[in-house]
């Protein structure tokens, strides 16, 4: 129950374990196009350039800005956690120009914030932000901040690592130029593959680019000739063909369950956690309109150790919860309820585990009403 990687669902696992066969076999062949279009009701996008990159979310970022990013670009950066720290870091080893538009951690990106910049920065080629940000436990409002860069002629990169699966990810009505995830978070996956989805437009930007990617590896213009569409598949790079086994087994998961009732289910258990952490007397550093139902940011009880408390969860109960990350750290703890991990066994679980612990360091919480609390919440 840490900010990934989730519980694998042993679906996966058992998928992961059959056979490895040829990455040009034509069986594979056909599992690279059912992975495609599994991705493209995942992502619900018709884009064709759809595909998984083999290599972790880390490698999804920077196969988008290494493809769209040219030495000079402007590139608008939202940056309110970790990951874009890093996006801003991709922007300048391309030598492009990073504009920062900042918000406190804990609080999702301003579209106000976007608006000006961009009124500030009328030459911007790209604005990019995370949807989801895993090391606060917040939300962005996709929808507006697309709608905000296309209404500036700018084009989008968005990070859907720890959204997609868990909540609503709808790469087409938000107009999305670029948008990567990674498996392990809501997927419940294993680690190490990174699904990404290009529009058109950016497919055309990518082809007429005045300068060779750098990355030889990342360049899509390669990388088309094996997972793109109609043409006979030409190796490229040995594709991890066990590793997309699984991410098959995850995705046909996913459809089976349908999105719609996997963010419900998400959000139901989030429910169940936030009345047991309540009852508990923690609370959520995220205000509620912002809050993920996949990533739980809760405060640590005065007069405790936070990673001592961590390291009694996971000796006395097996169970990992996430320390926080940068500001946050020492402040909250992030509790994760991702994808196959996302269930009442688990809330019940940590909320028991957590008093059990907390109680055991004499910390100051309230005693007795914890379980109760859950009940109530999944009973109403
Ligand atoms: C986990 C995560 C990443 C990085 O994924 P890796 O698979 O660890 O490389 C990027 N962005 C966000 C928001 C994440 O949560």
């Amino acid at each position: 129950m840490g900010p990934g990687p989730s519980d694998v669902n042993p679906r996966v696992l058992s998928a992961m374990a059959r056979p490895t066969i040829g990455h040009l076999d034509p069986e594979f062949i056909r599992l690279m196009d059912e992975i495609k279009s599994l991705l493209q009701f995942a992502f619900q996008t018709k884009n064709k350039l759809t595909i998984p990159v083999s290599a972790p979310g880390s490698a999804g970022m920077e196969i988008c800005f290494v493809n769209l990013v040219e030495a000079g670009d402007k590139v608008v950066i939202c940056q309110n956690g970790v990951f874009g720290m890093r996006m801003a870091d991709n922007v300048r080893r391309l030598g492009g120009q990073v504009i920062l538009v900042e918000d406190e951690w804990g609080r999702a990106v301003s579209p106000q914030k976007l608006e000006d910049t961009l009124g500030e920065h009328p030459d911007t080629k790209i604005v990019a932000f995370v949807h989801a940000e895993t090391s606060t436990g917040v939300r962005s409002d996709a929808k507006t901040l697309c709608a905000i860069a296309k209404k500036n002629g700018c084009m989008t990169i968005v990070d859907c690592v720890t959204s997609l699966g868990g909540c609503d990810v709808n790469l087409d009505e938000w107009e999305v130029d670029a948008a990567y995830s990674g498996t392990q978070k809501c997927l419940s996956c294993a680690p190490g593959i990174s699904p990404v989805s290009f529009s058109d437009r950016a497919v055309e930007v990518i082809k007429s680019r005045e300068t060779p990617v750098s990355s030889w590896f990342m360049d899509l213009n390669l990388v088309m000739g094996y997972w793109g569409e109609g043409q006979t598949r030409a190796y490229h790079h040995t594709a991890p063909v066990n590793a997309l086994y699984g991410l098959h087994e995850a995705l046909l998961v996913l459809s089976n369950e349908g999105l719609e009732a996997s963010w419900a289910r998400h959000e139901k258990n989030h429910m169940a956690l936030k009345a047991g952490a309540k009852a508990l007397g923690l609370s959520f550093i995220v205000p509620e309109a912002e809050r993920l139902p996949q990533l739980n940011a809760i405060t640590i009880p005065d007069g405790v150790d936070e990673a001592t408390i961590r390291r009694e969860l996971l000796t006395q109960f097996n169970l990992e919860i996430g320390a926080g990350l940068g500001v946050l750290a020492g402040k909250v703890w992030r509790i994760g309820l991702m994808g196959y991990a996302s269930n009442p066994r688990n809330v019940l679980l940590c909320i028991t585990a957590l008093e059990a612990v907390l109680s055991q360091y004499n910390a100051h919480i309230n005693k007795g009403e914890a379980i109760e609390a859950v009940r109530q919440a999944y009973s109403s």
